[in-house]
């Protein structure tokens, strides 16, 4: 498989370090909030590389941290403590916080059917690790104490910005909120290791270490976590294209000074999910979560659908617009596929092999999964048997998750039972999804209150729209 790799800016053939085995590590969610769809866009991609590795047979051990300390406003070491911040926005602990969308995260991840990793590690959990791994750096003479906290040294390094298309002064980003340079770095880019004296004197959660009652930076509890669960090779890290600078720079600097050899040779990231107005983020505009698509109507899949039409390694504009023909045109697949559901006739295995071959060559040219979707309307087209069309489909849909026969076979008993619809109601189904069509939200909820009136309830479901009587 060529895939894209951060650190060489090229297409590479993936590689692992012991043969057939695969250790994968993806940054977690900072779990003060719900995440945005642009955060599960990367998860999703994530989830489809992890399922795509397996396909080809390989063993794939996956490690997610959730930081539920240390994570501040801006990704280096200014702003606010994110967890204190969630904390105090709704008047509950630290840990309550964590808790809470940390069940919210893996609620939204099981709507877009992205598989829980095999470890999941909380940083609150690890953090004897973080001070062994302080401990080791100090003494090796890659960090400093200065003014009650732990410094990384990046001035110790060959070469500290491995990504190299970031330069120094993208340095500036790392400080752009609530701007205050940090009197105790020797060198501009150093960063915390660990936190004694911060201005937050009322964070919750501290602990003892050889420096005093303190608590972990985010960036160490990621090499703590990858080195506790992959040991000292890690196959492939994966992020979202923000984390590249500082977080992923950072990352590499630490590990590799406290191991002293290469840690991660293949970087995946994931661009951006734009709204029509910028980056999409929790404070600007709309706040796009799973259960905000839900409630206007659409499906889950059909948001996982949409980001599987579009290659990773763009930046992706999210609308309703771009949503709704997404959704059409899932449904529209959908309605293709439901004739295979009840498929009787034999699977043409040499024709499924040489169908499947195309899927296998546009997911091994960097995971390419809107080419992967091409596929799957070819495999429609072709001349073969029914039965080998679905397990063509069945195969390919094991790595995109789109629940494409169970939700075409749910669409062949919801046509069944739309037949003992009254017209009256039907006709008001109809106006009811016109007007959602032109996004009078208003008029689509008056239309259902009259739906209701009549006796019949309206529900959007993963497989669209289901009338059913009430009681
Ligand atoms: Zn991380």
């Amino acid at each position: 498989m060529q895939l894209y790799n951060s650190l060489t800016h090229q297409k590479d053939t993936f590689r692992t370090y012991e043969p057939g085995k695969v250790r994968m590590y993806t940054c977690g969610p900072t779990v003060y909030h719900f995440a945005h769809i642009g955060n599960l866009r990367t998860y999703m991609m994530e989830d489809v590389l992890e399922k795509y590795l397996r396909y080809t047979g390989l063993d794939v051990q996956r490690i997610m941290n959730i930081t539920d300390v240390g994570h501040l406003t801006s990704d280096g070491d200014t702003g606010d403590d994110k967890m204190l911040k969630g904390a105090r926005r709704e008047h509950k602990t630290v840990m309550e916080i964590a808790a809470y969308y940390t069940d919210a995260f893996f609620a939204d991840c099981e709507k877009l059917n992205i598989k829980k990793p095999e470890h999941i590690q909380p940083a609150t959990g690890l953090i004897g690790d973080f001070i062994h791994i302080i401990e080791t750096l100090l003494e090796k003479g890659y960090a400093y104490e200065a003014g009650g906290n732990v410094y990384f040294d990046t001035s110790k390094l060959d070469q500290y910005y491995r990504f190299h298309d970031f330069r120094e002064e993208d340095l500036e980003v790392g400080v752009r909120e609530g701007v205050e340079g940090d009197e105790n770095k020797r060198n501009k880019a150093d960063f915390v290791l660990w936190f004694t004296k911060s201005k937050f004197d009322d964070q919750e959660l501290k602990w003892e270490s050889p420096w005093g009652l303190g608590y972990p930076g985010w960036h160490i509890e990621c090499t703590g976590i990858a080195i506790r669960y992959a040991g000292e090779h890690l196959d492939l890290h994966c992020g979202g294209i923000d984390n590249v600078f500082p977080h992923h720079t950072n990352e590499i600097a630490q590990s590799e000074a406290y191991l002293g050899h290469e840690w991660c040779p293949q970087w995946f990231h994931v661009m951006h999910l734009n709204t029509t107005s910028g980056k999409m983020s929790k404070s600007k505009g709309e706040f796009l979560t799973v259960s905000l698509l839900e409630e206007k109507g659409f499906s889950p899949m059909a948001y996982r659908f949409f980001c599987m039409q579009s290659h990773y390694r763009k930046s992706l504009v999210f609308s309703w617009e771009n949503l709704e023909n997404a959704q059409g045109a899932y449904q529209k697949l959908l309605a293709k596929i439901r004739p295979l559901c009840a498929a009787q006739d034999a699977v043409d295995e040499a024709a499924k092999a040489a169908l499947l071959a195309k899927f296998t060559e546009a997911m091994d040219n960097d995971l390419n999964t809107a080419q992967a979707i091409t596929v799957i309307y070819d495999i429609l087209k072709a001349d073969t048997t029914a039965a080998t069309k679905r397990a063509c489909i069945e195969a390919i849909d094991s790595v995109l998750s789109l629940d494409l026969l169970k939700n075409a076979a749910a669409l062949a008993e919801q046509k069944d039972a739309a037949a003992e619809i009254p017209a009256e109601v039907q006709a008001l189904v109809e106006q009811r999804a016109a007007a959602r069509k032109a996004k009078d939200f208003a008029a689509a909820d008056a239309i259902r209150d009259q739906i209701t009136a009549l006796g019949w309830q309206i529900r959007e479901t993963r497989e669209g729209t289901v009338v059913t009587p009430i009681g």
